[in-house]
């Protein structure tokens, strides 16, 4: 469901644009209608009387989700009006730019690329045929060179007015969706916090960072106690929800600048850049003591949820893996003092195999 939502909110995108093209269109047939009354062109000017109510319903139908309709109406509209602008004025005047309009619009509202392909060989067709037509017949109400300049001057401004509004409603489309796949790709969908991917990416660049002397970094390692009894004694959905819920207090409970995700099934990550083990330790407990004060009989639960915390800091020219075993000895030692507990790992992991073995 997820993966489908920025396909439905380009599309529901693509529709708003049209039906802001046909308010923009509207006013450049009112606007032509004056032109042509000035120019002494009554027929052209009289078509445009026909075109603006035609983007007014055209308008309605899109409002109104009768996008078939809509569609069929301005398709008719532009391709008419385009024919009878080259044919009683000539090619020069410039109508034929409107046609040229349908290009990207196809390939953006057509889920079909083919489909939308051959409608633009057949718009093709129908550009070269209507322009060879302008060049064997005579124009049916020529108008004088000076105004025929001014028309293809005004169509030429509008072309661009409305290619401009075109392309940055296209750009504006894919970044969204880029912004939104982006999110996706590094957002655990149940606790909205970071995915494990995107943990393993931020901690390889602060790790870089801080093998280049940069700031300090410290890991706390985070499993929920017990958790297989929430799922057995109160369902697999209220095991969601308070998974969800201590995404939220970690969030709270962690410092402006602190990373966590989602590492596992219960299992969370911290990255604590600029902290040292006594920090680290400080916010670990801070952390412990906000999952265990929360009122958990909120969701039904008769005992605290509690966090088991292993804390380790990075060593110079340790790699990602070996920090993270260092905590992953000090959260076992911590199951294995009582639960809901921070422990703090041994600076290499000799000594931290060997403090687990003890343990
Ligand atoms: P311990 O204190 O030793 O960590 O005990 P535990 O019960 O938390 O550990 P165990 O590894 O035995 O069980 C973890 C449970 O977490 C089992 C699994 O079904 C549950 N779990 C993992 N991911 C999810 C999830 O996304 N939703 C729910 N509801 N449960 C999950
Ligand atoms: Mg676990
Ligand atoms: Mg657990």
């Amino acid at each position: 469901m997820e993966g489908r939502r920025p396909t439905a909110d380009s599309r529901s995108q693509f529709w708003l644009m049209c039906m802001r093209c046909c308010v923009l269109a509207g006013c450049v047939d009112v606007a032509l209608f004056f032109i042509f009354h000035y120019l002494g062109s009554p027929i052209l000017a009289w078509i445009n009387v026909f075109s603006g109510p035609m983007y007014a319903i055209a308008w309605w139908a899109l409002k109104t989700r009768r996008n078939v309709l809509a569609l069929t109406l301005i398709w008719i509209e532009v391709l008419i009006h385009a024919t009878l602008g080259s044919l009683l004025i000539g090619w020069e005047a410039g109508f034929y730019y409107y046609l040229l309009m349908f290009i990207p619009a196809l390939f953006a509202g057509n889920r079909s690329y083919r489909r939308a392909a051959l409608t633009v060989v057949a718009l093709w067709l129908f550009y070269i045929g209507l322009a060879v037509a302008t060049h064997l017949v005579e124009p049916v109400q020529p108008i004088s060179e000076n105004a025929r300049l001014a028309l293809y001057l005004f169509n030429l401004t509008v072309l661009f007015g409305m290619s401009s509004y075109l392309s940055m409603y296209y750009m504006m489309t894919v970044r969204r969706a880029h912004r939104s796949l982006s999110r996706m790709a590094t957002t655990d969908p149940l606790t909205l916090l970071y995915n494990r991917g995107y943990m393993v990416e931020l901690a390889g660049r602060h790790i870089a960072e801080r093998e280049h002397g940069g700031r300090r970094l410290a890991f706390l390692l985070m499993d929920v106690d017990h958790f297989k009894q929430v799922n057995d004694l109160h369902g697999h959905d209220c095991g969601d929800r308070v998974l969800s819920q201590v995404g939220a207090l970690l969030r709270e409970a962690l410092r402006e600048g602190d990373s966590v995700g989602r590492w596992g099934g219960e299992e969370f990550l911290a990255l604590l850049p600029g902290a040292d083990t006594r920090q680290a330790t400080q916010v670990a407990e801070r952390v412990r003591q906000a999952v265990a004060g929360y009122d958990w009989s909120l969701y039904g639960l008769h005992a605290p949820v509690t966090l088991s915390i292993g804390v380790s800091e990075h060593q110079a020219g340790e790699m990602l893996s070996d920090s993270l075993n260092r905590a992953d000895a000090a959260l076992y030692a911590g199951k294995h003092g009582g639960r809901n507990r921070v422990e703090v790992a041994l600076e290499t992991e000799q000594q931290s195999a060997a403090g687990s073995q003890a343990g």
